[in-house]
């Protein structure tokens, strides 16, 4: 048959013995040492490492590659870059939207990453971003899945049909709502935003995924309103926290009793390690606070929590080339999870983690009879791959290659002319 394609000599994680993976109409028919069928094509991973693909739990892709527009974030913190942004953000197009947004989708599936979840801001009566990323939500939807969530950039309280607009996007095909509590003027309007965005979700039958606490200041306890409200209304599964940094900042006490909650309404977790140490802290002296939140002490209560990459080359965060492969390598230094096995689990939060917070874990991972998702690193396990952040060499999306990199080889010419990988 036409569409065949065989994977050989693939590397799965946890698993010695090298399998070849044959793939038919898109989906994974086969994974064995000896496969019955010849395929018309085939791909040595030369015993490299074989992972389904990653997943992106958080970023903007409508503030995407607007970094020095109109100018630089010359301090480099969240408030600066929230004035440059409500600037650039009026002299949004849709034009403008889709062409930034389609190329970093680029980025992402060239580097692994087919699952995105991304926030669209909402503050803007035409909603001219919203409009932009469902046109290409729908465009990229043949290899890549993209969920967007309502955002509220400038809180629901204050701004004028903020609940409106959200509402307006839901109808148009937004996919979920979120929130910015901690933004509202008041720990009661904070409070009163995340009834009122669970009310929508429940409305619409939508996920809800709310920016939660992200600030160091530890009277910020969004969070628990979040899971007392997911589990009053059973909703939990729906339900994503993001950020939540001021948990780093709780005092012990506290934590153990929030977590206690988001256990009982078994909360999903996401958080963006890149932009979480580059902005919170930023009131401190020293010692200087990390400002990520409590990674490890979530995974420890078997609750699942993800990684996002929250803003690429935008006025808030500069950097970045939406690679999750660096948002990991991050994670694990800052929570210093350096662990032989915490490395792994760091690896699973930019995989199946992430596939569980978008609720696509169903169809994701390779098993035979599942789709054809999955990618071929330039490494021999996961750990390999966290530490040299090698490229993807080949991306398969829905059986076809979507995408593919020659990997890194360095000529060294010192006494004798050697090839090196960094590899040990
Ligand atoms: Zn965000």
């Amino acid at each position: 048959m036409k569409n065949q394609l065989t994977i050989k000599n693939a590397k799965l994680r946890n698993q010695e013995q090298l399998v070849n993976i044959v793939i038919d109409q898109g989906m994974i028919r086969q994974i064995s040492t000896h496969p019955e069928v010849e395929a018309n094509e085939s791909i040595d991973a030369q015993g490299n490492l074989v992972t389904p693909p990653f997943v992106q739990s958080h970023v903007h892709l409508d503030s995407a590659l607007t970094a020095g527009e109109p100018r630089e974030n010359i301090s480099g913190t969240l408030y600066e870059g929230i004035e440059i942004w409500a600037q650039r953000q009026k002299k949004i197009t849709r034009e403008d939207v889709i062409s930034r947004a389609l190329k970093i989708i680029k980025w992402h599936v060239g580097q692994g990453t087919l699952l995105i979840r991304s926030h669209v801001d909402i503050c803007d009566p035409s909603l001219t971003a919203v409009k932009a990323l469902l046109e290409v939500k729908e465009k990229v939807a043949p290899y890549v899945t993209l969920q967007l969530v309502a955002f509220p950039q400038e809180g629901i309280m204050d701004y004028p049909q903020a609940l409106e607009l959200m509402e307006e996007a839901l109808k148009m095909g937004v996919d979920g709502v979120g929130g910015t509590p901690h933004l509202e003027f008041t720990r009661e309007e904070g409070v009163a935003s995340i009834n009122r965005v669970f009310d929508l979700a429940e409305m619409h039958d939508c996920f809800v995924d709310i920016h939660c606490d992200e600030t160091d200041d530890e009277q910020s306890r969004f969070l628990e309103h979040v899971a007392l409200q997911a589990y009053r209304r059973g909703y939990g599964a729906r339900t994503t926290a993001g950020h939540t940094t001021a948990m780093h900042s709780y005092n012990n006490a506290y934590a153990d009793k929030v977590l206690n909650l988001a256990q009982r309404a078994n909360l999903h977790f996401v958080a963006n390690p890149l932009s979480n140490i580059s902005l919170m802290g930023r009131f401190d002296n020293y010692p200087k606070r990390r400002g990520l939140t409590r990674v490890r002490e979530i995974l420890e209560r078997g609750l699942n929590i993800s990684l996002g990459h929250d803003n690429v080359m935008d006025p808030f965060y500069g950097l970045g080339m939406a690679s999750m492969l660096q948002v990991a390598n991050m994670c694990l230094h800052v929570c210093q999870m350096t662990g032989i096995d915490e490395m792994k689990r760091v690896f699973d939060m930019i995989t199946l983690n992430g596939a569980k917070t978008l609720q696509l874990d169903d169809a994701y991972g390779i098993e035979e009879g599942k789709p054809a998702n999955f990618m071929v690193l330039d490494a021999c396990d996961e750990v390999d791959a966290l530490r040299r952040m090698p490229a993807i060499t080949t991306v398969i999306s829905r059986g076809q290659v979507v995408a593919s990199t020659e990997p890194v080889r360095t000529r060294v010419a010192l006494e004798s002319e050697e090839i090196i990988d960094y590899r040990k």
